[in-house]
């Protein structure tokens, strides 16, 4: 082994020096002690003033970077001071966070790793046990959430994720601007609504919403009227849209019942090609719903009113908005399509805020990006009852904060790693 001094600088902990490095066994992967001790007096853990009164000291282990196949624990002598603003306190270990039993450098790789890899992996991986390797994540991830800025977006998403089993519901509060969750809270009530308007957004945050993005659920509408009064509503594009292919759907089914031998043989096993778009239909399959089509008009209208109501949002000005539902539903007329109807006042009842979004152009593809990645998310940590934790987790995937290989170098290397905290 090197001298202690080529000890200390490999180490690399600044303001403390190697004594004694012990081996627990011989073998290339066992593990190494690293003692050390502190160049200067240490600093109060409450005041961060520097002091020499000790009053007593006890041993303590921190897991740090391995040195090439060897884990590594360091190990030093915490001091308890007699600090003359605070009384009696442990001294401040600049390289862990306070109770921590990892290092801060070797917390951010957990952590790090965590992100792509589960938690038992990353477990492995870094020599520690799974607990330590969890609560290293959790707290990465709280050192970053909370070293951010905070953002104050014009849009806000309100929706509810379906959490599996029974009818199981998570309400999502989201940023749809730049496309990042804020908030999470169980069940889909009012008050769960409400409490995220309330406790997950600061009172400025709250006056700089103009539009919330929602479906039609009535709780959210509620919360949002009463919470955030100037904001107005937008209703989710693909909320609506599917509520139209339900109507086609329902169409679907009594022509199938309906009609005779030929429409039965056309129609057998095209429920998932009636409802997929036209521009997202290709070759034979095209040429498939053509024939569906001839055998059956009432099935075409419906098909053609359906797409044609993607025009609801490109419109510039309510009226215009209003003017194309008005049509639309003229077109309606003498076709017996009851169920198209229907949905016809089903979104005569709701222009308000379909036509909304002339004013709030919400960013729709946005807003749907993030629930495929909070459905991805929440697949991955199936059974996950930490609600803080999942949040932390949610907010990382959403706001993909690594992009390029200097925010990594950013993550690894803390800078300043030695910070007051
Ligand atoms: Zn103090």
């Amino acid at each position: 082994m090197g001298s202690r001094r080529d000890c200390t600088w490999i180490l690399g902990l600044p303001d403390f020096r190697v004594t004694l490095i012990e081996r627990e066994g011989e073998t290339a992967q066992s593990r190494l002690r690293v003692h050390v001790a502190r160049r200067r007096r240490s600093a109060c853990s409450g005041c961060g003033r520097r002091t020499s009164r000790v009053r007593s000291t006890r041993e303590r282990t921190w897991d740090d970077l391995p040195w090439a196949a060897h884990p590594v624990t360091v190990v030093y002598q915490q001091r308890r001071l007699r600090c003359r603003r605070c009384g009696i306190r442990t001294e401040r270990i600049e390289f862990a966070d306070a109770k921590a039993r990892v290092t801060r450098r070797l917390r951010q790789q957990i952590g790090l790793d965590c992100q792509s890899m589960p938690t038992s992996h990353a477990a492995v991986r870094h020599h520690v046990s799974w607990g330590k390797a969890r609560r290293a994540e959790a707290a990465f991830l709280a050192a970053w959430d909370e070293a951010r800025p905070q953002r104050q977006p014009r849009h806000l998403g309100l929706d509810e994720i379906h959490r599996g089993k029974g009818q199981q519901f998570w309400t999502v509060l989201s940023d749809v601007v730049h496309g990042e969750v804020m908030g999470l809270r169980q069940d889909r009530t009012e008050a769960a609504a409400t409490a995220l308007l309330t406790e997950d957004l600061t009172g400025r945050q709250r006056a700089a919403v103009t539009a919330v993005c929602t479906d039609m659920h009535r709780p959210y509408l509620n919360a949002v009227g009463a919470r955030l009064p100037q904001a107005e509503i937008v209703f989710d594009k693909f909320h609506v849209l599917q509520h139209a292919s339900a109507a086609l759907d329902e169409v679907r089914r009594q022509e199938f019942f309906r009609a005779g031998a030929v429409m039965r043989a056309h129609g057998r096993g095209k429920r998932w090609l009636l409802l997929r778009r036209w521009k997202t239909v290709r070759g034979s399959k095209r040429r498939e719903l053509e024939t569906l089509f001839a055998a059956n008009r009432r099935l075409f209208k419906a098909y053609v009113l359906r797409e044609q109501l993607d025009r609801l949002w490109m419109y510039t000005t309510r009226p215009g908005v209003l003017d194309f539902l008005l049509g639309w539903l003229r077109a309606l007329r003498w076709q017996r399509l009851p169920e198209m109807e229907r949905l016809g006042d089903f979104l005569f009842r709701h222009i308000e805020g379909i036509a909304a979004y002339c004013d709030h152009p919400v960013r729709f593809g946005v807003v749907e990006s993030l629930n495929t990645t909070i459905k991805a998310v929440l697949r991955r940590a199936r059974g996950m009852r930490d609600e803080p934790m999942l949040l932390l987790k949610l907010k990382w995937a959403t706001a993909h904060p690594i992009r390029s290989s200097r925010d990594l170098a950013r993550f690894l290397n803390l800078q300043p790693l030695y910070s007051n905290r």
